[in-house]
């Protein structure tokens, strides 16, 4: 077996900005082999040694929204105006979404050109708690090389969002209008999670439409919204990620939403609250991969699926089991 890599060695190389040692450092992160682990708890240790100081940008959106078109815009624009992109991608299901691949580079080819970008895709293995906890580490790894704002798309179908809505400071819904006043891919739930909404595709002949969606949906929320002056609005925008057209308003949203943030005191609650999620995510994950691996569950796990599946077992005792033989009880 390869040897795990220095620690110290990818630290410096991922300061330095150096992308090949980035890739590197990442994968060793995503990696579930025990001394791939080891070499990662100490690289992250060195690393968070940084403060995290980077804004952190959740993506969602039904397949076909346009998110890949609207990261593709909105990255090279922040680009242009000198800060330095990372995209990351949340898709535990597999790195396949209804034809979509999340994090894609060849789904954002301007972006993927760009020296001041760096773009991942999902880790196409693990449970969503596995996911979660690579994707919040390779964050740490894209901050402390001096990423400064760090996207985090995921699709708008399962739990994904709410896993990341626990590893960013806003999160972003793009949605679609459709004749009628339904907004398309707003889906309940979703809307508690999100910060900012974009109707997209605002241009042509659905340009009308999608002010209307947005101005109705604005109305909405803003009914249901409490008396609390302090509080956060959700603001309503429109866009057109082909034209670029609202997209550096969609940003300026952005950024009220986090200047917000901090002078609420809710930056650091969040990021709190968040530190401790992604404890409990790394240990759910790790007590996973333990039973999974360990060679006594190895030797009887088809046995045991097998029964549980005809009803012969019943599936709490076979969870018994299972930790019994991983030696977790
Ligand atoms: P994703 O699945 O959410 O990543 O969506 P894509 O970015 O792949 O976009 C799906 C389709 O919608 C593609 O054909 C895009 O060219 C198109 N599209 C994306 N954004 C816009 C937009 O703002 N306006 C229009 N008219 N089409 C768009």
């Amino acid at each position: 077996m390869v040897p795990p890599p220095d620690p110290e060695v990818l630290a410096a190389g991922v300061r330095r900005g150096d992308r090949a040692t980035i890739a590197r450092a990442i994968t060793v992160v995503e990696s579930t082999r025990p001394d791939h682990r080891a070499a990662a708890a100490r690289l992250l240790t060195d690393l968070q040694a940084t403060p995290a100081t980077a804004t952190r940008v959740g993506i969602t959106g039904v397949p076909g929204v346009g998110k890949s078109t609207f990261i593709d815009e909105f990255g090279s624009m922040l680009t242009a105006a000198g800060h330095r992109v990372a995209v990351l991608a949340v898709d535990p299901s597999s790195t396949r979404t209804h034809g979509s691949v999340l994090g894609d580079k060849t789904r954002m080819e301007r972006l993927a050109n760009d020296e001041a970008a760096f773009i991942r895709p999902s880790p196409s293995a693990g449970t969503l708690g596995g996911v979660a906890r690579s994707t919040r580490e390779a964050m740490v790894v894209l901050e402390a090389a001096g990423y400064d704002v760090v996207i985090v798309e995921t699709v708008g179908v399962g739990q994904s969002e709410v896993a990341v809505s626990g590893m960013v400071d806003t999160f972003l819904l793009l949605a679609l209008a459709r004749t009628g006043d339904q907004l398309q891919g707003i889906k309940k739930g979703i809307l508690e999670l999100a910060d900012v909404i974009a109707v997209n595709k605002a241009d042509g002949e659905h340009a009308v439409e999608a002010r209307q969606a947005a101005r109705e949906l604005s109305g909405a929320l803003h009914l249901v919204a409490g008396a609390d002056q302090d509080a956060w609005r959700i603001p309503v925008l429109t866009c057109s990620a082909l034209t670029g057209a609202g997209v550096p308003e969609v940003w300026d949203a952005i950024t009220q939403h986090r200047a917000w943030l901090a002078k609420s005191g809710r930056l650091e609650e969040l990021r709190a609250e968040q530190r401790v999620t992604w404890m409990w995510d790394t240990l759910a994950d790790q007590l996973m991969t333990r039973v999974r691996t360990h060679p006594a569950v190895l030797a009887e796990l088809d046995a045991i699926t097998a029964q549980v599946s005809a009803g012969q077992v019943a599936p709490g005792e076979a969870a018994h089991t299972l930790l019994a033989l991983a030696g977790l009880t």
